[in-house]
């Protein structure tokens, strides 16, 4: 800089900043910050959901303000170091005041602004709430068993897995119900979402084995694309894990689920087997597991256990199963064809 340069405002000579002002008209002419005074933001009048970045989210007043600071707090190009506090104070239910200061360096000068900004709220509607007072929805799911009328507590635990999905926090604002009842043989539900359809699906199986049918109707057109609407059939298999069922003229344990059907574990020898959905049509359940008891040995030989017969109290003699584990003083049995049989897979007490 040579010995002539001088504030192109006032004309003071050096210190001057790369725009060549001095630091009073620096400040003077300069806004550090900028935070507007009257911030508006919408919140749903049924669900409590505020509107953020075109989304709806479940989100605390105090931490909901913060952003709304952060989304409008606009800093001079050049400005370092910069730090923000803010003091949140409610006034009443739609409106609130936060009190924010902000403080960093331009042009190696310090700058400290403070600000004041009346947050109000104003009712709205959110897209789910919207949609479900309009009995909107994507999909259908109707569960069902294979062959018969689902029991009450089948349908419970049936219906329980949906209740996880939707209580899960991040869970999506379109996974909600829309109308459920029952019908001959079964349960039907209208969901909000095909993807809340196909993710609960996919749950069931895991969880209850079976299969599920999806076929696709076209409701009609919107803004030039085909509106359709998803129908899941889920199909729960007559039997459940650890039940013993009768396939073929032999006695199976439920193992587990895959995707063609389930794995079966023989009751008499070390061996597993993978039958088909369609298989396990012709498979009668000879013992379910709720009706299988676990039962302490009273006498252990090398072939047989004496056991009380739990319905008359009276002693009798199983067999023991091929991977019995003699520390184990327990057994679990099944009544099958009017004979008490030991079950192979039995660790304990459970
Ligand atoms: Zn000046
Ligand atoms: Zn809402």
């Amino acid at each position: 800089m040579d010995g002539t340069a001088f504030c192109i405002a006032c004309g003071s000579p050096p210190p001057l900043t790369s725009t060549r002002l001095c630091e009073s008209c620096l400040r003077s002419r300069t806004k550090f910050s900028t935070l507007p005074e009257r911030v508006q933001q919408h919140r749903c009048a049924k669900c409590s959901m505020y509107e953020v970045e075109k989304r709806w989210v479940n989100i605390g007043e105090e931490e909901l303000g913060e952003l709304r600071v952060r989304e409008n707090l606009e800093l001079i190009d050049g400005s370092v170091g910069v730090k923000v506090d803010l003091q949140y104070q409610p006034i009443d239910e739609r409106t609130s005041r936060i009190y924010v200061t902000v403080s960093g360096d331009l042009e190696g000068y310090e700058f400290h602004d403070d600000h004041e900004i009346l947050l109000q709220t104003s009712n709205a509607v959110c897209q789910s709430c919207t949609r479900k007072a309009g009995a909107y929805f994507e999909a259908t799911m109707q569960l069902r068993s294979a062959g018969r009328r689902l029991t009450d507590n089948e349908l419970k635990n049936l219906r329980g897995t949906l209740d996880e999905i939707l209580n899960e926090l991040e869970s999506d604002p379109m996974f909600f119900v829309t109308k459920e009842g029952p019908v001959t043989g079964g349960w039907d539900l209208q969901l909000g979402s095909k993807s809340l359809a196909r993710t609960w699906a996919r749950k069931l199986v895991k969880r209850f084995g079976g299969t599920v049918k999806e076929t696709s109707t076209l409701v009609g057109m919107r803004e030039g694309t085909e509106v359709t609407r998803l129908t899941l059939s889920y199909r729960k298999p007559a039997y459940d894990l650890g039940d013993v069922i009768r396939l073929k003229k032999n006695d199976w344990i439920v193992n587990s689920w895959q995707k063609d059907g389930p794995t079966l574990r023989s009751i008499k020898q070390n061996q597993r087997i993978g039958v088909t959905w369609r298989d396990m049509e012709k498979a009668t359940v000879k013992c379910s597991l709720s009706d299988q008891i676990v039962i302490d040995i009273l006498n252990l030989d090398s072939s047989g256990a004496e056991v009380m017969d739990p319905s008359d109290y009276k002693v009798v003699t199983v067999a023991i199963p091929y991977d019995h584990d003699r520390s184990c003083s327990s057994l679990r049995i099944a009544f099958i064809d009017d004979t008490w049989i030991a079950l192979p897979g039995h660790r304990g007490v459970e």
